[in-house]
């Protein structure tokens, strides 16, 4: 088999190279020359763990290709992936230009059998807009040619990719012809030996099926920073209260952390598309309006806690920052909470010394060096009037209390992950603010 992934992002790369894994011949195209070259010289343009050696080891296997040119992974291909982004509009609903310049670009080239799947996440309808923008440019052709389209949302967790990728809880399809059925069930029957499903439905169920795996992940986590908010004022612990609800089978124990708001390249923006969708029928999602609400609320919630500390005279101060990437093991900042801190920080006119184990280059390219950057947390902290713990990733889970005595001006710490206990706090002789916990002052 042999198959095209168009756009080599976190998306496509991953699922261009795990296909690839499966004995299935590759190509990942993109418009960006300079990742293409990259790639090609086995530099890979994002961190993802483990992502690197199957790269390498397909390449060599001579399974996978990169390109630049749609038309050239088009040969023989039997499925192309749309795997390209799909960034907010400026009103919040998905912008298509990409998806659909991809399906224009198909049509301009198509000279055999093919199923066209859209991987990127889009709204109800786009596969049909992209079936008519594919068949508008075969006619200007004057070409009759087959094809078949179907919608294939992706679910894997940025950090955890390849795993997600080849052992998927489940795997959606919205397909419309049983030859495209039959295609999807060949590709992907290495992935669904361990006994999970494939779920094939019609092209609308696929499509919102994505939005609502996302709206209900993201409604967690704003539920649970609520409730951590009245656990704050009433003088409850929301660690116990999540025991206490995880602990209920029909509640779960997953995605019930509260923390500094959620981030990344996926849950704000779908949450944003979900209710424009909606609002464009005349529904309106009130749930997920609130959701957004307290997410934009609680990216605020660390700077609040220190400012409140400072009793708002943050001016001079030196904020040492762990973590920028809005999760650990990825260098994503997009829509990061780190990014909504560091604004407050230094419109307060606190100066910010930050520390990422990988996220720092990104960091730089994004706001530059507005901040200072430390090469280690222990760099970071010196002469620090406070540490804030942004992004839980592994190395910064085990403190070195000495460490922070000698190096930090004052002894106070936020946490915003709740990942340190207070009762260690109080004996270290620090002052330490969490999420949803009583400080200790
Ligand atoms: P990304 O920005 O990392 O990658 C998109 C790539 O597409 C870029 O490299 C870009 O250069 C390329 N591109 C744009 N137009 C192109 C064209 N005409 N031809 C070839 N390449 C083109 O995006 P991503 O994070 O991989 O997300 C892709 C889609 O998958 C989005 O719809 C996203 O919502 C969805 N998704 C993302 C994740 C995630 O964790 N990142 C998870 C599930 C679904």
């Amino acid at each position: 088999m042999k198959i095209s992934v168009v756009g080599s992002g976190y998306v496509g790369l991953v699922t261009g190279t795990c296909f690839a894994e499966t004995g299935v011949t590759v190509t990942c195209v993109d418009i960006d020359e300079k990742k293409i070259s990259d790639l090609k010289k086995g530099i890979i343009p994002i961190y993802e763990p483990g992502l690197d050696d199957m790269v390498k080891r397909n390449v060599e296997k001579g399974r996978l290709f990169f390109t630049t040119s749609l038309k050239e992974s088009l040969a023989g291909a039997d499925v192309l992936f749309i795997a390209v982004g799909t960034p907010p509009d400026e009103d919040g609903s998905a912008d298509l230009k990409y998806v659909l310049g991809v399906a224009r670009e198909i049509g301009m080239h198509l000279d055999h059998y093919m199923v066209v799947v859209t991987k990127s996440t889009v709204p109800v309808g786009t596969s049909h807009k992209v079936k008519k923008a594919l068949q508008d440019e075969l006619n200007k052709r004057k070409v009759s040619q087959q094809f078949d389209v179907a919608s294939n949302p992706e679910f894997l967790k940025e950090g955890n990719a390849i795993e997600d990728f080849l052992k998927p809880d489940r795997i959606v399809c919205g397909i419309e012809s049983d030859e495209a059925k039959t295609t999807l069930e060949k590709l992907y029957k290495p992935f669904v030996l361990n006994g999970h499903p494939i779920l094939f439905m019609d092209i609308a169920s696929s499509e919102l099926t994505k939005y609502a795996a996302n709206a209900m992940l993201a409604t967690k986590i704003s539920f649970m920073n609520d409730i951590a908010s009245l656990c704050e004022l009433v003088g409850a612990d929301v660690n116990w209260v999540r025991k206490g609800i995880g602990s209920d089978s029909r509640i779960g124990n997953k995605f019930i952390y509260p923390g500094a708001g959620y981030g990344g390249s996926c849950f704000p923006k779908d949450v944003k598309a979900i209710i424009r969708t909606s609002d464009e029928y005349g529904h309106s999602l009130q749930i997920l309006k609130s959701v957004e609400a307290v997410n934009d609320k609680q990216k605020e919630v660390l700077f609040h806690k220190i400012n409140n500390h400072f009793n708002g005279n943050l001016k001079g101060k030196k904020i040492a920052l762990w973590g920028l990437s809005f999760k650990p093991n990825t260098d994503d900042m997009r829509e990061a909470p780190a990014l909504v801190i560091i604004n407050l920080l230094l419109e307060a006119g606190a100066k910010v010394c930050a520390y990422d184990p990988v996220a720092m280059e990104e960091s730089e390219r994004r706001i530059g060096h507005i901040i200072e950057y430390a090469k280690s947390g222990e760099e970071a902290v010196k002469d620090a009037d406070a540490l804030l713990l942004v992004t839980e990733w592994s190395e910064f889970r085990i403190l070195d209390y000495p460490m922070l005595k000698k190096q930090m001006k004052n002894k106070v710490i936020v946490d915003g992950r709740n990942i340190y206990e207070p009762e260690e706090m109080r004996e270290n002789g620090f002052t330490y603010y969490c999420i949803g916990r009583k400080p200790v002052a």
